[in-house]
């Protein structure tokens, strides 16, 4: 992984951390803000599916700047954290994946940098939005938009090089192995 300040104990640690050999390594190094504004766009495109109702989309239509607010601390709190570099990962997943339970009410997940637990008066929306089958596919958006990106986003890296290393690893490499 190339990080933007050049920040080489992070590509040996990852290094270090890859269990199925180095073609992983191929894997795309994504932009933080592409990351999270292609994420928002998803959830935005969410609200506006007419089978859930109306009252539920607009509940997630009113919170989708926090969906990008919050995972954005995790991968903050996560990318300076001492754990090491595999457990870190596992964390930032766990912490993105638990955000719209944090987000709608529920808090018995919520890490406690991330959170003091319930707030006064605050309602938990979230059998509601299970309920109408909301939740699962903001859950579904989570998964695919990321926590698959949980290996990249850990370096919190917001800038061209991670665009210039994609060009050119895909210069060297397509055709050589399968980029995702
Ligand atoms: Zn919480």
């Amino acid at each position: 992984m190339l990080t933007g300040d050049g920040d080489s104990s992070v590509h040996r640690e990852m290094l270090e951390a890859m269990p199925y050999g180095p073609n992983l390594m191929v894997e795309k190094v994504e932009c933080k803000d592409h990351v999270l504004r292609n994420y928002c766009h998803k959830l935005t495109y969410l609200t506006k599916y007419t089978k859930f109702p109306v009252t539920s989309r607009n509940l997630l239509k009113q919170q989708i700047p926090r969906f990008r607010t919050v995972v954005d601390k995790a991968i903050k709190y996560r990318a300076a954290g001492n754990e090491p570099l595999n457990t870190r990962i596992c964390m930032l997943k766990a912490d993105a994946e638990n955000s719209p339970l944090h987000i709608f009410g529920d808090h018995d997940h919520c890490d406690v940098y991330f959170c003091n637990g319930n707030k006064e008066e605050e309602i938990n929306h979230i059998p509601e939005l299970k309920s109408c089958g909301l939740f699962q596919e903001i859950t579904k958006i989570i998964c695919g938009s990321v926590s698959r990106h949980v290996s990249a986003l850990i370096a919190d890296q917001n800038n061209k090089l991670s665009e210039l290393f994609n060009s050119i690893v895909n210069k060297h490499v397509t055709g050589m192995f399968q980029l995702s």
